[in-house]
């Protein structure tokens, strides 16, 4: 039985937590926080209901983390904000908010933090009216704010405070959470954690954070059968007919985009209206029970927040995307909107692809051109025109005793054709093998891993490219802005390193990523985008069903061939990714179906284009 003494100690220290007037944590900041980042108007629970019990349970004596898994533009920085402001107001102690960044940190501190306590009396009543004051320590009569970013080791040790704020938790490096969680250890059981973000990876530190939490759902009540249920992707109903070979119906999707009960089926408007009365039902409901009830955890995701039609849009243009190869969309997608983690898990290549309705070397009419005068790829090739190229790659994989070989014929909108295979034991065959099949002699890439002088030497006197596959899955480009500027941006290829095996003459080496190449290759392939005929040949398809995606002991993923099975088709088509990416024929600038633009002329295409 608890003495009156042990019963008075601890009622003074759950006061650090509670208010000295009557005011609810949500009632003072209703009632104080008259500036918000972002939008106009004071602080209002109402506007923003599913982050009432993340809040409440912030000033739960009893919770010690909280992690809110939600999505972007829906009250993340908002939440923090008027948090922090509370806490200097009502319950003065020090506090360590972390951003990813330092610059991010500095903004946010001057953008977000000082504007809400700037424009709340009680907070502003104790700010220093010195307008240099530091952004990244702000020290006050009885609590010092850090604003500091997590990517810095330093930023991570040292500090010792009782409430932890991290946002974006999602982007921390592995093992920094776990650091910054360790800054308030020694305040015991009135330490606080609070993390905000959207979603990361499966298994990442963000995620199993959020598998050891309450996981608790922002759901809605269906009016018609009473059924409380999480908002979920799932129910919105996109109309049929939107999502079609020639692209998305933007119109039709943004006009009739409903949401339907997954108890009844009754559809739900997209409207703001219709929104606000299933919000005032929302709730949470638990779904983990094995988790401790001081570590709670909160998702929502954009759908309480956000046009239904517009979100829609975005998921089909994701979808689109990844039907051409391109899964990054459809990640930041489930990321940054469903506030979901995402895995890039995929099986193997052994799963069956069944071939497309043609044959070995057939016409094809899609197949596209190359402007040799205006170095553009265009949809269509005018046979009399002797600066019209066929739209084909060879791709050569080089072996002790021979080459095997691989032309693939390209349509505009990214499908493709192969269009024949050999194996060749001289280069001679190799090089009819590709006047054959009508390929320019840039357009054949060829692997220099093995035999690397002799095939840099053949490359540079036949005109052709030479490919290298790579661990590394990211290559830095700069890239112009439209003020001038230049930024970095990653491509999962290299520039061109040019080799002069001889004076005067001289081959292009790109470097890939296996595991970038790879994935893409099998993605297209299993989506049909990337097809082969019907008399391929048993061989064909055995290697191209040669090589699994494992993991290695260390946890990266790699693609391997089990029990030394033969590849070198698979490997050609691997390399073929390249002049695919290049050309915009695959992969991110693909996002677009149906409206294909011909690739700017710039370095990249140079590159293969100025043999000719
Ligand atoms: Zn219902």
């Amino acid at each position: 039985m608890a003495s009156d003494t042990q019963e008075q100690f601890e009622s003074d220290l759950l006061g650090v937590f509670k208010p000295t007037d009557d005011l609810a944590p949500l009632d003072w900041m209703a009632q104080h926080c008259r500036v918000l980042p972002g939008i106009v108007g004071s602080f209002d629970p109402t506007h923003t209901p599913w982050l009432k019990t993340p809040i409440e349970a912030t000033f739960d004596p009893e919770v010690r983390t909280i992690i809110n898994m939600a999505a972007v533009g829906s009250g993340k920085s908002i939440y923090i904000c008027v948090c922090t402001a509370y806490i200097l107001a009502k319950a003065p102690s020090d506090i360590l908010i972390y951003q990813p960044k330092n610059d991010a940190a500095r903004d946010f501190h001057r953008n977000a933090l000082r504007k809400v306590w700037d424009g709340c009396p009680p907070v502003a009543a104790l700010l220093p009216n010195d307008k240099q004051v530091r952004w990244d320590c702000l020290r006050l009569d009885r609590s010092t704010v850090w604003t500091l970013g997590a990517d810095a080791e330093s930023n991570l040790q040292r500090y010792h405070v009782k409430w932890v704020f991290i946002d974006e938790t999602w982007s921390l490096k592995p093992g920094h959470l776990k650091q910054a969680q360790a800054r308030n250890l020694s305040y015991g059981w009135l330490a606080k954690t609070v993390m905000v973000g959207q979603a990361g990876l499966i298994d990442d530190d963000n995620d199993k954070q959020w598998q050891s939490s309450t996981q608790e759902e922002y759901s809605w009540k269906c009016e018609a059968c009473s059924t409380v249920q999480p908002w979920e992707w799932e129910a919105i109903k996109i109309p049929e007919g939107s999502l079609t070979a020639d692209g998305i119906n933007e119109d039709l999707i943004a006009k009739g985009t409903k949401m339907a009960c997954k108890g009844c089926g009754k559809l739900y408007d997209d409207d703001d209206g219709v929104r606000d009365t299933l919000n005032k039902t929302g709730c949470y409901v638990r779904v983990n029970f094995n988790a401790r009830d001081a570590n709670r955890g909160f998702h929502w995701n954009a759908l309480p927040a956000r046009n239904w039609g517009e979100t829609a849009i975005e998921w089909a243009k994701a979808k689109l995307a990844q039907s051409n190869g391109d899964e990054m969309p459809m990640q930041l997608f489930r990321q940054k909107q469903l506030a979901l983690p995402f895995s890039s898990e995929i099986m193997d290549s052994t799963d069956e692809v069944t071939p497309g309705a043609f044959k070995l070397k057939e016409d094809w009419a899609d197949e596209g051109a190359y402007d040799l005068d205006t170095r553009q790829v265009i949809a269509k090739r005018d046979e009399t025109k002797t600066s019209h190229a066929r739209l084909r790659f060879i791709g050569v994989d080089v072996q002790r005793d021979g080459f095997y070989c691989l032309c693939r014929a390209y349509a505009t909108d990214g499908k493709s054709r192969l269009v024949d295979w050999a194996f060749y034991h001289t280069i001679d065959e190799v090089e009819a093998f590709r006047k054959r099949c009508g390929v320019l002699a840039p357009f054949t890439f060829v692997d220099c891993g093995d035999q690397q002088d002799f095939i840099h030497r053949t490359a540079a006197r036949l005109g052709w490219n030479c490919t290298r596959g790579t661990k590394k899955n990211d290559f830095p480009w700069p890239v112009k802005q439209a003020d001038g500027t230049m930024k970095v941006k990653n491509k999962p290829y290299s520039k061109p390193r040019e080799v002069e095996p001889f004076k005067g003459l001289v081959t292009r080496v790109y470097y890939f990523g296996n595991l970038a190449f790879k994935d893409l290759l099998w993605r297209l392939r299993r989506s049909a985008v990337h097809q082969y005929p019907t008399d391929a040949g048993e061989e064909y398809i055995k290697q191209m069903a040669s090589e699994r995606r494992v993991k290695t002991p260390a946890g990266m993923p790699i693609w391997k061939a089990p029990a030394k099975r033969a590849n070198h088709l698979w490997d050609c088509e691997v390399i073929i990714m390249l002049p695919a990416l290049v050309f915009g024929l695959a992969g991110e600038s693909k996002s677009s179906v149906g409206n294909v633009k011909a690739p700017e002329v710039s370095e990249e295409t140079e590159a293969q284009a100025d043999d000719n």
